[in-house]
């Protein structure tokens, strides 16, 4: 199968195409059509142009546009997984609960669009502005260029198609070089509930080229990136004065207070590090455990994880398959093998199987070990132990990143104290960090970014606010 380009509501070759490989078997899927600048900036033009008709169209019809792309998921979750499992080798039980996601997320992004309000504001507040009436509205910025990873292939485009397309925009995607199908398949569902040609084109290839001609190119009002801190660094600094919201990468932490229910929450926080790999932004990464449930907290984490089935993505029992590439088996293997040599213990995994990584567990590494420091993204953790709560909330900020950050505590006090002092975008007391329903505000300080999605928080950073004030007589 050949997935050609989608630039004004049709398909369009390319000089080249490039084999797609599964990540779990190496079998090729399709062929993907490689954009030069030249095809980028005829999707911005297309873009460009379909911007002028959703400016005028009524907020009622860009509604009922995304929820004839919740009627069309619904009806084609089982295609839609599969394609996701194919392309990212996303275990088909996590396939299906992104594809019920994203359907959650284009609702969202439909009442949204319903719901664009601006305010009233009270002019005769400072001497000089009595006798004005004024208000504010929201307006959409133009055309909007997304840039989406491989991890969330269908849920992570919806977070930027939907709320732009809420707000009245028209988007240039370019979807992640190892899950592209999944993009153009929302192409396909957005043509058939009838958006204008244009208002979504989808352009796949070298990043590089592509994200060149995005921070360049001026018809592009903003460019909204879901990726790696080392890209999203490059797009902002070259960006000029485009809006530029970034969501980057986190190694989350999780604190395990004493007198918590053990049996309860290990099964959530091993789903937490675990799931898809690991390979999820929020994914558990670092856990911190007090020193009084250390040794039953391990205890009941290695079991749990002893549960989890590896192999193919297609298979109904699995729960964790192969890494996206094998250059990140051989780096995460490297990271293991670093914090066992630095006189980390390792209580299970660390092996390859079948060219599936072993969910690993690592006791006490060094908080400079690369599995502590730097984002894991692969099915590892490490478990330390803590004496003070304080000292664990500090080796929870003690990270170059900030995206969000669980707690487990029965103490109110603590709870509130972790709730003040953690530098990160979202803490969820009692649960992990891995937590998130569409619609609420999400995002990242430090190096995990800039900017909030949630539909509603994405809408405001897709829109510009513009005051309008009224003279009288
Ligand atoms: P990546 O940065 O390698 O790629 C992301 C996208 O950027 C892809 O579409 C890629 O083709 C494109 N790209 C690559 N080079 C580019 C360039 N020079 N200019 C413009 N675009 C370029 O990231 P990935 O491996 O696909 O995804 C994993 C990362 O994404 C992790 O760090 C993860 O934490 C992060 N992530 C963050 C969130 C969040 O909401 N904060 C969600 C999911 C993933």
């Amino acid at each position: 199968m050949q997935q050609l380009l989608w630039i004004n509501g049709k398909h369009k070759n390319t000089q080249t195409l490039k084999a797609l490989k599964s990540p779990y078997n190496q079998e090729v899927i399709a062929e993907i059509a490689q954009a030069s600048s030249n095809e980028v900036e005829e999707a911005i033009e297309s873009a460009n142009e379909a911007a002028k008709k959703m400016r005028e169209m009524p907020a009622y019809q860009r509604a009922e546009i995304l929820e004839s792309v919740v009627e069309q998921l619904k009806a084609q979750r089982q295609n839609c997984a599969e394609i996701i499992a194919k392309e990212a080798a996303k275990p088909i039980k996590a396939a299906l609960a992104e594809v019920e996601r994203t359907i959650m997320t284009y609702r969202f992004a439909a009442q949204e669009a319903r719901n664009i309000q601006g305010e009233t504001i009270p002019m005769d507040a400072a001497p000089g502005g009595e006798g004005r009436v004024a208000y504010t509205v929201r307006e959409p910025l133009g055309v909007i260029a997304a840039i989406t990873p491989f991890n969330f292939p269908m849920n992570l485009v919806a977070h930027k198609v939907g709320p732009a397309i809420a707000a009245g925009n028209a988007v240039v995607l370019k979807p992640a070089s190892q899950t592209p199908l999944s993009a153009y398949k929302i192409a396909e569902m957005f043509q058939e509930a009838g958006l204008p040609a244009g208002a979504l084109n989808v352009v796949t290839g070298s990043g590089s080229i592509i994200g060149d001609v995005f921070t360049s190119d001026e018809r592009i009002a903003m460019i909204t990136f879901t990726g790696s801190p080392a890209v999203g660094k490059s797009i902002k600094e070259n960006a000029g004065l485009k809006r530029v919201t970034l969501e980057l990468g986190s190694n989350s932490a999780v604190v395990v207070d004493e007198h918590t229910n053990i049996e309860r929450i290990v099964p959530r926080i091993v789903a937490g590090a675990y799931n898809f790999q690991g390979q999820v932004c929020i994914s558990v990464q670092r856990v911190f455990v007090h020193q009084n449930v250390f040794a039953s907290f391990v205890k009941a984490f290695v079991a749990e994880t002893k549960k989890l089935h590896l192999g193919n993505p297609l298979d109904d029992r699995t729960d964790v398959s192969a890494l996206i590439s094998e250059d990140d088996t051989v780096r995460a293997s490297a990271w293991i093998d670093e914090a066992i040599r630095n006189g980390a213990e390792l209580a299970y995994g660390g092996r390859e199987e079948e060219g599936v990584l072993q969910p690993t567990i690592l006791l006490n590494t060094r908080l400079d070990d690369k599995v502590s420091c730097e984002e894991a993204f692969a099915p590892v953790v490490h478990i330390n132990e803590f004496a003070s709560f304080d000292t664990a909330l500090d080796w929870v900020n003690q990270s170059k990143y900030g995206l969000q950050a669980g707690v487990f505590t029965n103490d109110l006090q603590r709870a509130f104290q972790a709730a003040k002092k953690l530098h990160v975008g979202g803490v969820m007391i009692n649960d992990f960090p891995t937590f998130r329903v569409d619609h609420m505000p999400y995002g990242g300080v430090k190096e995990s970014g800039t900017g909030r999605e949630g539909i509603k928080y994405a809408v405001e950073e897709m829109t510009e606010m513009k005051l309008v004030s009224f003279r009288l007589a």
